[in-house]
């Protein structure tokens, strides 16, 4: 079974490439990259005007099966993955039952291979229950196949398991995913802390709340010599305190999220409960450092923090409604639009945050063309214009605040394995 993929603008950040060419697949793996490579007995795929790319890699997802499939489930998760371009993609551990134990793990990865259209990997929680007491077996979670450990969805509040866990993935090389946010400070909190939320009247979250925890944990990590990765960082001091941890030699790296770089708490006026969001939407003097801190390496990738919820639960009033926002469908295209377009930083530079980057940070065989690697691959028109139409999305959730936003950029065709799981 062989591909040929003829005539796109090939981007590779993991070798540096960037060149008309064309690429062979054969077997499921990339064969072959190169000038006018010969089509003998290969499909062709004429991909000219289009930018073919390594997968994205998206690891911060929830994909709520099992346990809150009204939500969404791993075959709706996995197809809005395909149609942004998502090839690998990690689902976090906030189900039901939490993925605490090597059987929730193997159940996950059973329920997986029954639906996933794309390839899904499973974190394991850092606490039973993630209720922050007692910790879970981590080399028993890692041989299962567990890809990551976090608590995420929940502030890990208890210290001593956060430095319990950065010792325990040591051997692994993997980072301890954080979320930071401090669990008391941000109890009860809508929106981000500030005017606004004094003059709305919403209690808030504010971003001292955020920035705590994630100096603790670049503390503890600096303790024990551990890993930790911190998630969708939101604030221009949260920037500020890991371009000093870097700075310092810690083992930290950062994402953040497309609706960091592109939205502010202003959206809660316009919005209501679909721009809730933990943590939440920031001031304009946030977003400009964000855009900083990814331009200067200090955020070393993008992710979704895909977080479906149903249309009952978002029409709730704001401080009943849950936090969280899809972004499956959406994150490609809003990083081209804003990162690309808009501020002139090259291709490479959006597919390195969104692809190879968060591959290489969990070790994962992917975010790369080399020949041998995994043939998984986005294909998209940089100068496509589309608008958002939360209608026409895969996912159950259509909890996006970029209904009716006008893009440009927009993904063709996704492959995984050397086959074609979405096209259009
Ligand atoms: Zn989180």
């Amino acid at each position: 079974m062989k591909m040929l993929i003829r005539g796109s603008r090939v981007i590779d950040p993991s070798c540096g490439r960037d060149a008309f060419c064309d690429i062979l697949i054969e077997d499921g793996v990339i064969a072959a990259v190169g000038e006018r490579l010969p089509d003998a007995d290969a499909e062709v795929l004429d991909a000219a005007g289009l930018v073919s790319a390594p997968g994205l890699v998206d690891i911060h997802t929830h994909v709520r099966e099992p346990g809150f499939e009204a939500k969404e489930t791993i075959a709706t998760a996995t197809t809005a993955a395909a149609r942004g371009g998502v090839t690998s993609m990690l689902a976090m551990a906030n189900v039901s039952p939490v993925t605490d134990t090597p059987e929730a793990v193997a159940d996950f990865y059973a329920r997986a291979a029954k639906t996933a259209k794309v390839r899904v990997y499973t974190a394991a929680a850092v606490s039973r229950g993630q209720r922050g007491e007692e910790p879970t077996d981590v080399d028993a979670l890692l041989a299962a196949g567990a890809a990551a450990l976090s608590d995420d969805g929940v502030p890990l509040m208890n210290a001593a398991l956060m430095r319990r866990a950065l010792i325990a993935m040591k051997p692994s090389g993997l980072p301890v995913l954080s979320h930071s946010e401090d669990g008391d400070l941000v109890r009860g909190g809508v929106m981000n802390e500030g005017a606004l939320s004094r003059r709305l009247g919403y209690p808030g979250r504010p971003a001292v709340a955020e920035e705590l925890l994630l100096v603790r944990d670049a503390m503890l990590a600096r303790d024990v010599d551990g890993y930790v990765h911190i998630c969708h960082v939101s604030t221009k001091g949260s920037v500020a305190y890991i371009r000093q941890a870097k700075a310092a030699g810690i083992r930290i790296t950062a994402e953040t999220c497309p609706q960091y770089f592109t939205l502010t708490e202003a959206e809660i006026e316009r919005q209501g409960a679909l721009a809730k969001v933990n943590p939440p939407l920031r001031t304009q003097a946030d977003v400009d450092a964000i855009l900083d801190g990814l331009r200067d390496g200090t955020l070393d990738c993008i992710v979704t923090d895909h977080a479906p919820h149903t249309a009952e639960e978002k029409s709730r009033a704001l401080p009943e409604a849950p936090s969280g926002m899809v972004g499956l469908e959406t994150s490609l295209a809003l990083s081209l639009t804003v990162l690309h377009h808009r501020l002139g930083l090259p291709l490479s530079f959006v597919i390195d945050k969104m692809s190879t980057a968060p591959a290489k940070l969990l070790q994962l065989d992917a975010g790369t063309l080399r020949p041998g690697a995994p043939a998984d691959l986005v294909l998209f028109d940089p100068q496509e214009r589309w608008t958002v139409d939360p209608a026409d999305f895969a996912s159950k959730g259509r909890n996006t605040p970029f209904g009716g936003w006008e893009l440009t950029g927009r993904v063709r065709t996704t492959i995984v394995d050397g086959e074609i799981v979405y096209t259009r």
